[in-house]
């Protein structure tokens, strides 16, 4: 089975404070740590537990600035067969919409059976999955959380379902499938594995390369346009607790204690 996975290059939301910009065009980026998006890295552990059950290869995507090169190559240390990168001035400022345009041309240059996305990224938008299926005319299934691989193509997934509850399904291939975080237990990175992948050629392909047409995504190409970004003050009766992880947890309990939810 050919399986891409697409991953996205992310703060690493327990290394870095996340600020928001004073003009509300984005958070503040300088000085960030970086890393894979987590539900992304569940994505690739499942992709490379099938191919090591039913044969096949793993690449993984990323679109993003040359710096995405770390996080393809991260999940190429992890087992990964291959990596590509989708870099070019022309993608920044994409939309969702424009990010699925992105990666469903990227598939159209290859040959595979499954696509796998997370769920959600950072901007927390879960649609990319979702329109990468449309765009490429695809079958989709959202917060897969189980697959086994059966005769003739088809795939039986599990998907979770509000209230703890599980829901099965059979899908034809070729699909997307956007994968909800627990589906298994990825991997360590070792030091080995990264010097393993070091030196490997990842290729790279640009709007051009892809077939993308000038200004069809990035800024130009965004039909939902960001306006604003900023964190909300606080409501009546949200109090903000400040103070060390000890000191809010003290507090924390002293007020579940006041309002009756802690005896
Ligand atoms: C400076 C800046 C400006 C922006 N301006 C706008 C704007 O004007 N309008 C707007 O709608 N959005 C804007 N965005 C948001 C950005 O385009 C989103 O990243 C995009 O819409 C995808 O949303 P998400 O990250 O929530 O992805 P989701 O849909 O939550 O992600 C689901 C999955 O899609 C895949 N995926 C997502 N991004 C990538 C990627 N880069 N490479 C590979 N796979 C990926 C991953 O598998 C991921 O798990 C801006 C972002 C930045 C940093």
């Amino acid at each position: 089975m050919e399986i891409l996975v697409c991953v996205k290059r992310v703060p690493d939301s327990a290394e870095n404070e996340i600020e928001v910009k004073a003009d509300g065009s984005d958070i503040k980026r300088e000085d960030l740590v970086y890393s894979v998006n987590e539900w992304d890295n569940y994505a690739v552990e499942e992709a490379i537990q099938i191919v090591d059950r039913v044969g096949g290869s793993v690449t993984v995507a990323s679109i993003g600035s040359p710096d995405a090169e770390e996080v393809v190559r991260r999940e190429m240390a992890m087992g990964a067969n291959n990596g590509l990168l989708l870099v070019d001035p022309a993608f920044e400022g994409s939309d969702g919409g424009g990010i699925a345009a992105i990666l469903a041309a990227a598939v159209r240059k290859g040959k595979y059976d499954l696509v796998l996305t997370g769920a959600q990224a950072d901007d927390g938008a879960a649609q990319v999955g979702g329109m990468l299926a449309a765009l490429l005319d695809w079958p989709y299934a959202s917060l897969v959380n189980l697959i086994e691989v059966k005769e003739g193509g088809v795939l039986r997934i599990g998907r979770e379902i509000e209230g703890g509850n599980q829901e099965i399904n059979e899908i034809e291939t070729p699909c997307v499938l956007s994968i909800q975080t627990g589906i298994n237990e990825p991997r360590y990175v070792g030091i080995r594995g990264i010097r393993k992948v070091a030196s490997v050629e990842i290729p790279t392909l640009t709007a051009a390369d892809l077939g993308l047409a000038p200004g069809a995504v990035g800024r130009t190409g965004a039909k939902v346009k960001r306006v604003d970004y900023f964190v909300p003050p606080a409501g009546a009766g949200a109090e903000i607790l400040q103070g060390s992880t000890d000191e809010i947890a003290a507090k924390l309990v002293d007020l579940l204690k006041a309002k009756g939810g802690l005896k």
